[in-house]
C-alpha cells in the first residue's frame, strides 16, 4: 500500500500539488486523468522522487518518508523508495546503445548488482510477459513506438517493484500501437500489479483502471470508480472536462 498524505509541491511561487491525501491500495490501478498543467505528471514524479515533494509524507511499505521545506532527504533513503517503484515515460527513454534485452538487464546488473545469468533470465521472462522476446537482441531505434514502450515496462518491472507508475504510456502512439501497449497493461492490472498512470486515454483509464482521479489546478476535484467519474461526475470541473473530450 503507498499512502501520499497532505502532499503539497511548490516550484518557486507556484503551488501545484495542493493538500494531496490518497491511499494507492496493492493490486490496484489508479488513473491520473486532468486538464493539462493539473499536476499528474509532478505527482507521479514526487511518487518516486524525482521531484522532492515540498512538504507532506509518503508511507510506502515499511518506508515513510516525511517533507517539510528546508528539510534534506537522504540520498539513501531516495534510493530505497526509488527501487520500489518503476517509471514508465511517455517517450519511452531506452538506452539507445542497449539491445531491448540489454535495456531490461541494465538496472538489474549494475544497481541491484544481479549476475549477467540471472539478470539475463529475469530480463527474457519480462521480455516474454509482455510480446517482445522476439526481439531481444534488437536495438531501440530499429523498433516501433509500441514494441519500445512494452521494452520499457518490462525493464521498469524488472527489479519487482511494488507500483509501476506510467506517464502518458500510449500518447505518443498511433492508436494501432497505443492498443499493443494498452493491452499488455491491461494484463499485468488483471495480474495484480499495481500500477498508477497518468493518461489523456480516458479508454485506457476505463479499461485499466479500478480508480480514476481528476486533477485540475494541483487538487483532486474528484476521485472514484471511472463509470462514475466519466459518466456521471459530481463536480461542475469534472463535467466540464468530460464533455470536452467527447
Ligand atoms: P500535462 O497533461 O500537460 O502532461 P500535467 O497534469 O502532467 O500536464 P505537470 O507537468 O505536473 O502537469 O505540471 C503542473 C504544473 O507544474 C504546471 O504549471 C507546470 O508548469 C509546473 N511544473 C512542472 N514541472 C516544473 C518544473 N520542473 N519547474 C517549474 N514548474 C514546473
Ligand atoms: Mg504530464
Amino acid at each position: 500500500m503507498i499512502e501520499l498524505s497532505h502532499i503539497e509541491k511548490r516550484f518557486g511561487d507556484n503551488l501545484v500539488l495542493k493538500d494531496i491525501s490518497v491511499t494507492l491500495a496493492e493490486g490496484t490501478v489508479t488513473a491520473l486523468v486532468g486538464p493539462s498543467g493539473g499536476g499528474k505528471s509532478t505527482l507521479l514524479r514526487c511518487i518516486n522522487l524525482l521531484e522532492i515533494p515540498t512538504s507532506g509524507s509518503i508511507k510506502l511499505g515499511d518506508e515513510k518518508l516525511e517533507f517539510a521545506p528546508g528539510r534534506k532527504i537522504g540520498w539513501t533513503a531516495i534510493q530505497r523508495l526509488r527501487r520500489q517503484t518503476g517509471m514508465v515515460f511517455q517517450n519511452f527513454q531506452l538506452f539507445p546503445h542497449q539491445t531491448a534485452l540489454g535495456n531490461v538487464m541494465e538496472g538489474l546488473v549494475t544497481v541491484l548488482k544481479w549476475p549477467a545469468d540471472r539478470a539475463k533470465t529475469r530480463a527474457t521472462e519480462l521480455l516474454e510477459k509482455v510480446g517482445m522476446a522476439h526481439k531481444a537482441d534488437a536495438w531501440p531505434a530499429t523498433l516501433s513506438g509500441g514494441q519500445q514502450q512494452r521494452v520499457a515496462i518490462a525493464r521498469a518491472l524488472a527489479p519487482s517493484p511494488r507500483v509501476l507508475l506510467c506517464d502518458e504510456p500510449t500518447s505518443a502512439l498511433d492508436p494501432e500501437l497505443a492498443e499493443e501497449v494498452v493491452e499488455v497493461l491491461s494484463r499485468l492490472a488483471r495480474e495484480g500489479t499495481t500500477m498508477v498512470m497518468a493518461t489523456h486515454d480516458l479508454r485506457l483509464a476505463s479499461r485499466v483502471a479500478d480508480k480514476v482521479i481528476f486533477l485540475d489546478g494541483g487538487l483532486i476535484v474528484e476521485s472514484g470508480a471511472p463509470k462514475t467519474i466519466f459518466s456521471a461526475p459530481e463536480r461542475e470541473r469534472t463535467k466540464k472536462f468530460i464533455a470536452s473530450l467527447s
